[in-house]
């Protein structure tokens, strides 16, 4: 069985300063934990060559490839609010891109691939728990319609990582449209590096936005995939954890699965981040978050745009956020409630609604899932005199709940058995990995062996705080 990739490098071409040339570092053990075959095909790769034992030295990090040229991105950011100018891939190598079956340009990253000149006091490489969260979580985004970076596959490395206690390591390899961030292009604005900051718009002109028209079109193009993205975490309850610069793709796609979860009561307030004291990324700051990291971006292209001249209209383009979120916001709450966008009745409908959820801490997920299939509210809920009426206005609306039940996942990733699935794998049972992967291959159309999934967290299997993919 022989590996053919056909790579094709483009952001290694760019000038050496984009990135630092580094190979991953060889791990002693590797062994297949996860493997995404329907991935690999749309990838145009070969499943059964990649899950040889020469594709699995690949997906371990203990060969490079031919064609492959690895290497470490730099960026900067800015991490809960606090400018970092010197960030970079840490423990993530680069093996290069390759033309998916539908012509479109995809990397292949290996994340926990070792140390790099950007790894700072960290060890390069990540532990069991983080790459099946991102594995599980990410798959699952997909599988939704969110546009999301992919997981290929998961490889155990047979070595230990030290964290607050020791953990089996390893390797994912993650597949994204690119892996250029907000924080790229914060970069090169921190160095003062037109060069850099022009070559780098080109390619993502290029890349992603073909149709739009210098930086100002690129910024109009990133604030509108971002409203729009941010709108349909909302819709799902899902709470991204670490909206940091640096987590925030230029490609519109959801990056990064650190401390991420979907909330199981709804509540606004809701944050899970163990780091995130202050809840900067709580789920109803998802939006403005998303409005201020892209002032940063508008920041970062002044120079491209025109500088002072251009800053009345770069504030107009990022303030225009709000109006497209509201729009999308509309557009997939409708989409929930089974009624028409147009409807102007949607939107105080679904804050009614939301209100009667906080108030009694009513699951997300089941709430809108049991509306759909036309079951019974949660209890607390249900008890409820203003939801009553609630449900008699919309009722009244005739929703269309074949509708709803695109709209509404049966089942998600709850954290409770992410956790669970995470303790069972370092125990060595991958049964609840390929569990939870098949319950969530088509979140819509729930399959009756998987209804123990849906259920929220009893008391005792809440869980209260996520930890930072490391
Ligand atoms: P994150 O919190 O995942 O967005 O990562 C923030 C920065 O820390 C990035 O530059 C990462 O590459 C780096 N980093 C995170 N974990 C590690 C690690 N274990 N070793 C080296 N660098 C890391
Ligand atoms: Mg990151
Ligand atoms: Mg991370």
């Amino acid at each position: 069985m022989t590996l053919h990739i056909p790579f094709d490098n483009s952001y290694a071409r760019l000038p050496d300063r984009f990135f630092v040339r580094q190979a991953p570092v060889p791990v002693t053990a590797p062994r297949l934990l996860a493997f995404n075959e329907p991935l690999a095909e749309e990838l145009g790769l070969d499943p059964a060559a990649l899950a040889s034992p020469e594709g699995l030295a690949m997906l371990a990090g203990n060969a490079v490839p031919e064609g492959a040229e690895p290497l470490a991105q730099a960026y900067a950011g800015h991490q809960f609010g606090g400018w970092n100018p010197q960030l970079g891939d840490g423990r993530a190598i680069l093996l290069g891109e390759v033309m998916d079956r539908g012509g479109r340009r995809r990397d292949i990253q290996l994340k926990g691939a070792g140390r790099t000149p950007f790894s700072r006091m960290g060890d390069g490489r990540a532990w069991v728990g983080p790459v099946l969260r991102e594995f599980v979580v990410s798959e699952a985004m997909h599988a939704m319609g969110v546009p999301t970076t992919r997981a290929l596959s998961a490889v155990a490395t047979g070595e230990t990582i030290r964290r607050e206690r020791a953990y089996p390591g390893a390797v994912l390899a993650r597949v994204a449209s690119s892996h250029i961030r907000v924080g790229t292009f914060q970069y090169f604005y921190a160095r003062n590096d037109m060069e850099a900051l022009v070559a780098l718009t080109e390619h993502v002109l290029q890349r992603h936005y073909p149709e739009a028209d210098g930086a100002m079109g690129l910024l109009r193009a990133v604030v509108d995939r971002q409203a729009r993205l941010v709108a349909q975490w909302m819709s799902l309850g899902f709470i991204h954890g670490v909206m940091n610069t640096d987590n925030m793709a230029v490609s519109g796609e959801t990056i990064d699965y650190g401390p991420c979860a979907f909330m199981d009561a709804y509540h606004p307030d809701t944050v899970f981040s163990s780091i995130d004291a202050h809840g900067r990324y709580a789920y109803r700051q998802q939006p403005q978050v998303a409005a201020w990291n892209l002032a940063q971006l508008a920041t970062a292209l002044l120079p491209l745009m025109g500088n002072e001249a251009a800053i009345p209209e770069a504030t107009e383009v990022v303030q225009g956020l709000a109006g497209t979120y509201a729009e999308e916001w509309t557009r997939r709450f409708a989409a929930k409630l089974g009624l028409s966008a147009e409807d102007p009745d949607v939107q105080p409908l679904a804050t009614r609604l939301l209100d009667q959820m906080a108030a009694t801490g009513a699951d997300f997920t089941i709430t809108f899932r049991a509306l759909a299939e036309g079951a019974e509210a949660p209890v607390d809920l249900a008890a409820q005199l203003a939801y009553q009426e609630w449900l008699n206005d919309w009722e009244a609306k005739n929703p269309d709940r074949t509708a709803m039940r695109r709209a509404n996942p049966a089942i998600i990733p709850r954290n409770h058995r992410v956790e669970a699935m995470i303790e069972a794998a370092v125990a060595g049972d991958l049964g609840p990995l390929e569990e939870l992967r098949a319950a969530l291959a088509d979140p819509f159309e729930p399959d009756a062996r998987f209804d123990h999934l849906r259920s929220s967290p009893e008391e005792d299997e809440k869980v209260l705080q996520t930890f930072c993919g490391t």
